[in-house]
């Protein structure tokens, strides 16, 4: 029976997983999928987990809830070898290498952070990237506002409640507006903190944020979030940072401790050092049914993928995209395998959002139409409350969201148990 491995159980994975459930027979073909957390994350809602509007469980779904029949190992890929026909990972909790052969492979192993080599950036800042990401930076926020409160020295108060965020797009601006939301709802329990004291800054480097998206988006979530105290530099770019200071290319230093860099992304570090037709960029090259060019078998997908879009660009990386080219790819894939022809890959978007805090959005509505405010931020949450994978989360999120319409922010700044967890689990590990 042929082997079809997936790598990574992300928005692009699991949809490619579900639809080749419900359309091989169990016995045509063995589903396997490899990915190093035991859930899919749902990224549109990470910068309301940043300021405490969501509980960080609520916007994970477990990967095997979602699948039926295929096998699912908490693996970390190391190498992928498409000449052999095999992929090596070991697995996350035991340590243990293990070579998986593949007749079909998936890559589906998305991005992560990119700070350009930029010096002192990937040490001195804070990514938002992953659950975990979120959960030490809201930990962090509120770190702050406790220490802020208690130390006496004006000069150093001043650096902690400077807080910059770097990068324009979708996840600086909606991380920007959730934090002043956060601060917003939770300064009055700091006796010593004035509102005037926090501030928050939003660089970018190109000249307007959104870019890529209508000139009005862009300028409305400028304006909201000026009214809201955000000071937003554009125009100027990050040259580098350290402990306690931001560098732009203007020659502006920004005293500040706090950075979160939302300004870049690369596809996954494993796809890098696998012998695959890539981009400038470092995505894998596809042909339009998504097939890496050129290798029979191997198929890529989602973030760490550049499929062409047919009309001489290829498509955004966006989880919008992942979830509708997985079921296409899924079956080109059973075409395969049945030896028929496979088919392109075609997508209209259906338009961006971006949530800007406060009820209040932006949207770009298919046609280029454009809304903004309270209709926009309405269409954003329903949206993505039905976008959420499983009735339980969906049921979570909006019971978090009514919550937050009736009180303040949560600022209990909760580390649980970690070490304690990790030392056991290392005992438990290490016995025979
Ligand atoms: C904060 C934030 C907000 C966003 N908001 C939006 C939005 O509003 N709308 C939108 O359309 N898009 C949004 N995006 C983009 C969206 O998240 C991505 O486009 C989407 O996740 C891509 O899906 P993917 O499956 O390709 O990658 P991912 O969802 O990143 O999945 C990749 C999977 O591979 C696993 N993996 C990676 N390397 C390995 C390895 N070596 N071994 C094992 N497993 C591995 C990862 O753990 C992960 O499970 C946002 C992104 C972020 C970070």
């Amino acid at each position: 029976m042929p082997v079809i491995v997936i790598l990574g159980g992300g928005f692009a994975g699991m949809a490619v997983a579900r639809r080749l459930e419900r359309r091989l027979r169990p016995d045509e073909a063995e589903i396997v999928v490899l990915s190093r957390e035991n859930y899919t994350l749902f990224t549109p809602m990470l910068p309301e987990v940043t300021s405490g509007e969501l509980e960080v469980r609520h916007v994970v779904t477990p990967i095997r809830e979602q699948l039926r029949r295929s096998r699912f190992v908490l693996a970390d890929v190391d190498e992928i070898d498409v000449g052999a026909s095999k992929v090596k990972y070991h697995h996350v909790l035991t340590g243990t290498s293990v070579v998986q052969p593949f007749d079909q492979l998936v890559l589906a192993l998305g991005a992560s952070t990119s700070t350009f080599g930029l010096p002192g950036v990937a040490e001195h800042t804070w990514a938002l990237k992953t659950l975990d990401d979120a959960d030490a930076l809201r930990n962090h926020l509120v770190w702050l506002l406790e220490l802020g409160d208690t130390i006496d020295d004006d000069a150093r108060r001043k650096r902690l409640l400077t807080l910059v965020v770097v990068g324009g797009g979708f996840t600086g601006v909606e991380t920007a507006g959730e934090i002043v939301e956060l601060f917003r709802s939770v300064l009055r329990f700091y006796k010593r903190l004035q509102p005037k004291q926090v501030k928050m800054i939003l660089v970018e480097a190109g000249p307007t944020l959104l870019a890529g998206l209508p000139a009005k988006m862009g300028e409305y979530s400028r304006r909201v979030l000026e009214r809201r105290g955000v000071e937003v530099i554009t125009g100027d770019g990050v040259t580098g940072a350290d402990s306690s200071r931001l560098n732009l290319q203007s020659g502006r230093r920004i005293e500040t401790e706090t950075i979160i860099w939302s300004a870049g992304v690369q596809p996954s570090r494993t796809v890098a050092k696998a012998a695959l037709p890539r981009t400038k960029r470092g995505a894998i090259e596809t042909q339009s049914d998504m097939r890496v060019a050129g290798i029979a078998g191997v198929w890529a997908l989602g973030d760490c993928a550049s499929i062409p879009d047919g009309e001489g660009g290829v498509y955004p990386a966006t989880a919008q995209h992942a979830i509708r080219e997985g079921p296409c790819l899924a079956d080109n894939i059973v075409a395969v395998l049945r030896g028929k022809p496979t088919k392109p890959f075609r997508y209209n978007s259906l338009g961006m959002m971006a949530a800007l805090g406060g009820r209040k959005a932006v949207a770009q509505l298919p046609g280029n139409y454009v809304i903004t405010g309270f209709i926009a931020w309405f269409l954003w949450r329903t949206y993505y409350l039905l976008r959420l994978p499983g009735l339980d989360r969906k049921l979570r999120v909006a019971f978090d969201w009514t919550l937050e319409l009736l009180f303040p922010r949560d600022t209990a700044e909760l580390r649980l148990g970690e070490r304690q967890t990790e030392v056991k689990h290392e005992e438990m590990l290490s016995r025979p």
